[in-house]
């Protein structure tokens, strides 16, 4: 059963690399199993359009384009890719998957450069079928430029299920992408990560209208699908702004790159720069294979587990065991649901490294609970967890910061001394009206917060749980994370702003474990080898298909000077692209790249 084998977690996540760059060759699970195999059914149907199956448009298999005969000239290339990307726009019009947007806006810091002084967040699911006026996004003319940049961001998360304004950056031109509008030139060939691209410069004609695509498209070099578009929209009408885009696609489905990953960045803070705005954000795109969320789907869903199995034969239940039965009954009720509303991972590799965590902390406490204590990842980037039943909950976002495995415990023992305590929230989602609504209301259905003395009662128990386990040694990491989140904390409310659980702060204080936030060593940004707290998005990679979530494993790169830590920071997108299907991973990682100025890989020929 348990085991102590947290040398092996030690292994894994000890590595202290604030930038870790290459994402690596996992041995990848299936990747974005074709839906057709997944779902079991239709099997006669494989190619059926997806057009035929309105009702339950999400779960038609894709149609796999036809092999188109190799192309001899530049030009033909340039039909393939154009023609590729039509492809590419009608099969994904049935799809709405979830798009997350986080935003940090800038501020000059003499020591640490440009460091997060606000920052955004922005959940939604997107109507990928839905043609988007992108000029609708600018006729506010009223409004600051801030705010009229913002604008396609804001109907995101307010109007989920409707066409959003940002969605041009997903594709080049949703609509006239074509050689009437546009210019062609080929540069060179050049790797991203395993797939050699043929590489082209894209120009709008002089008369093709605003907001036309202007920058560099990479091609893979086999099919000719689109894996990456990095530039701008141009012209922007008069006092208006499209902001620079660098999106990337990956192959997660035969003969499909989906797009996955988008990062945005502006500001200049060179000497004399007039421009004051300065931002940068990550956007990631999951949750293509969701079902499309209608009542049915919702009753299908919703399936109880019969734990009753478990109890010998011809015994009825105590009381205990019933109550036991009922929360246990809530608890997959909610998981399930979070799962099929898209903000849960499928059970998988990264809850095997929590897992052992958590059982770490249980064998030396000698915890030992009637049911077993789960973990699942929350597929979202703000730093939150919360229980429900004996599943601990953590957010993407939160694993991606932590320092270490120390770190790491300390978060998910102030969970497990909830479920120790027996503070056992959410047994109203044991009836099964409760988990009727709309995926898009999830936050507003769902919560798991405790009232303050649980609050206090749950800290106090998961200091005395650390310092009984091997964590102990390391609980000075411990603290200088905490003053990390507490350094960084009134910039970045939006990160700390939690949607389910309880949050780490209050009004700009951290409160959670606040009796280890004075262990530990000050924290001084000048001492390289010290750090407290990760960018976001190096250690958890999703699977944008199938929401599957694992480790990233990233080569240690050596920081440089102050500015390389980057505690709780956006960065680039580089995620290394793999062929679906190739042995390498095909789940590419967003990995950081900040300390990489030119992610190019120069394989030019
Ligand atoms: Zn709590």
């Amino acid at each position: 059963m348990r085991t102590t084998n947290w040398m092996v977690t030690a292994a894994l996540l000890v590595s202290l690399s604030a930038a870790a760059q290459q994402a690596a060759n996992s041995p990848s699970p299936a990747p974005a199993s074709a839906p057709d195999a997944s779902r079991g059914s239709q099997s006669s149907q494989q190619t059926a359009a997806p057009a035929s199956q309105p009702a339950d448009a999400q779960s038609a298999p894709v149609a796999q384009p036809l092999p188109a005969p190799a192309p001899t000239t530049m030009e033909e290339v340039v039909n393939l890719f154009i023609q590729h990307e039509h492809d590419l726009i009608k099969m994904l019009a049935k799809r709405t998957p979830i798009v997350e947007t986080y935003l940090q806006n800038l501020s000059l810091d003499p020591q640490l450069g440009p460091v997060p002084s606000e920052d955004h967040y922005f959940l939604g699911r997107m109507d990928m079928g839905e043609t988007i006026d992108r000029k609708d996004y600018l006729k506010e003319q009223d409004k600051s430029m801030e705010q009229r940049l913002m604008g396609g961001f804001q109907k995101l998360y307010k109007v989920q299920y409707q066409p959003l304004g940002f969605s041009w950056m997903i594709y080049a031109d949703r609509t006239d992408f074509d050689r009437n509008h546009y210019d062609f030139r080929y540069v060179r060939r050049e790797f991203l990560g395993d797939v050699l691209c043929l590489v082209f410069d894209v120009t709008p004609k002089k008369d093709a209208g605003r907001g036309r695509f202007l920058g560099r498209l990479w091609v893979e070099d086999q099919s000719y699908n689109i894996v990456r578009l990095n530039g701008t929209y141009n012209p922007a009408p008069r006092n208006s702004y499209f902001f620079h885009m660098d999106s990337w696609r990956l192959n997660l489905i035969p003969g499909y790159w989906v797009p996955s990953f988008i990062y945005s960045e502006e500001g200049d803070f060179s000497a004399g720069a007039k421009n004051k705005m300065a931002f940068k954000a990550q956007t990631r795109i999951w949750g293509y294979d969701l079902k499309r969320g209608n009542k049915d789907d919702e009753l299908t869903q919703i399936r109880v587990d019969s734990v009753t199995d478990e109890t010998p034969a011809n015994q009825d239940a105590s009381p205990l065991q019933a109550e036991r039965v009922w929360q246990q009954q809530a608890e997959d009720n909610v998981v399930e649901r979070l799962v099929g509303g898209g903000l849960l991972a499928p059970e998988g590799d990264v809850d095997r490294i929590l897992q052992t965590v958590v059982n770490n902390l249980e064998v030396t406490n000698n915890i030992d609970l009637p049911r077993p204590v789960r973990t699942r990842v929350l597929l979202t980037s703000p730093l939150e967890t919360f229980s429900v039943g004996n599943t601990i909950v953590i957010s993407r976002g939160l694993v991606d910061v932590l320092p270490d495995e120390a770190s790491l415990a300390a978060v998910l023992a102030h969970e497990l001394a909830h479920i120790v305590l027996g503070h056992n929230l959410g047994s109203k989602y044991a009836f099964n009206d409760r988990m009727l609504f709309s995926d898009d209301t999830t936050y507003q259905n769902l919560g798991f917060r405790h009232i303050p003395e649980e609050e206090e009662a749950a800290d106090k128990k998961a200091v005395e749980l650390l310092k009984n386990s091997p964590y102990v040694q390391k609980l000075d990491n411990v603290g200088l994370f905490l003053k990390a989140l507490q350094a960084r904390a009134p910039a970045l409310s939006a990160l700390l702003t939690t949607h389910l659980g309880n949050p780490l702060s209050s009004n700009g204080t951290v409160t959670r474990l606040a009796a280890l936030s004075t262990q530990g060593p000050a924290l001084d940004n000048a001492k390289l080898d010290q750090i407290a707290a990760l960018p976001l998005g190096g250690r958890v990679k999703v699977n944008p298909w199938d929401d599957k979530a694992e480790m990233v494993k990233t080569a240690a790169v050596a920081i440089t000077s102050a500015r390389d830590k980057m505690p709780f920071e956006v960065t680039p997108f580089f995620p290394r692209l793999s062929r679906y299907g190739a042995s390498a991973a095909p789940a590419a990682a967003p990995a950081t790249a900040a300390a990489t100025p030119n992610p190019g890989t120069p394989g030019s020929n």
